[in-house]
């Protein structure tokens, strides 16, 4: 449509945690570009700068625009880097039972890793994706209950056990913030409860101590005008 190969190149790479160019767009995707180019005197120097790009796929729509900082952040001013919230649950909720490689566990008595965080939820509560990601499973087990367990990229990985219901299926991709499941008392469980596990490379890890990359939004004096240059751009692009 018209774009520089480096434009391209600069949009894949600003969106890459976001998107895989080569397995996520579909024929009916839509996206959307806002280009500063440079002129000198009615000649373009060939110097160009993305303002905003906007990409449509299926039900979801992934952006980023660039703010005066130079650092470009999605509508909401979340940076565009893989990043996670500490809990998948809206308010700070109450700890049960911490990861613990050598707990004993409470119904068997036998001394078994719990490699999660439960958290004490009543029946209902909503669980929220702590990162973006791809649904890998969701299904009933035995011990686990209704459980899910996202992918976010190559490295990490969530489960959350227990559910009373699942919200998302097999293969739907999510976001940050989004509602996938509530909570339940599902499997072989003590009482109600979300059982939250945390796995890099693969490896559970505690989800409130390990190293995970932490989502950052730009701060509240800030956020008032970058939303205002949203909000203009987004008009350029016939966004709304
Ligand atoms: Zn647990």
């Amino acid at each position: 449509m018209g774009l520089a190969a480096a434009d391209i190149q600069r949009i894949e790479d600003l969106l890459k945690e976001k998107l895989n160019f080569a397995r996520d767009l579909h024929a009916g995707d839509q996206f959307s570009v806002l280009v500063n180019d440079q002129y000198v005197e009615g000649e373009a120097t060939g110097s160009s700068q993305i303002l905003g790009v906007a990409i449509k796929t299926g039900r979801s729509e992934i952006s980023a625009f660039q703010y005066s900082d130079g650092s470009y952040y999605d509508a909401k001013g979340h940076s565009l880097v893989r990043a996670f919230q500490r809990y998948p649950l809206a308010k700070q909720p109450r700890m049960s039972s911490r990861f613990n490689a050598y707990r004993k566990h409470p119904i068997t008595g036998r001394v078994s890793p719990h490699n999660g965080t439960d958290f004490s939820v009543p029946i209902g509560t909503k669980v929220i994706a702590p990162g973006d990601g791809i649904v890998s499973l969701v299904t009933d087990h035995q011990f686990a209950g209704k459980y899910i367990v996202v992918e976010h990229g190559g490295k990490y990985r969530t489960r959350y056990l227990h559910l009373s219901k699942a919200l998302v299926r097999k293969g739907q991709r999510v976001t940050r913030g989004q509602v996938i499941a509530l909570s339940g008392n599902t499997g072989r469980s003590t009482g109600p409860h979300l059982h939250y596990e945390f796995h890099i490379n693969g490896k559970p890890v505690d989800p409130l101590k390990a190293d995970i990359p932490m989502s950052s939004k730009l701060a509240n004096q800030d956020l008032r005008a970058f939303t205002n240059l949203v909000n203009s751009r987004q008009a350029m692009m016939n966004l709304g």
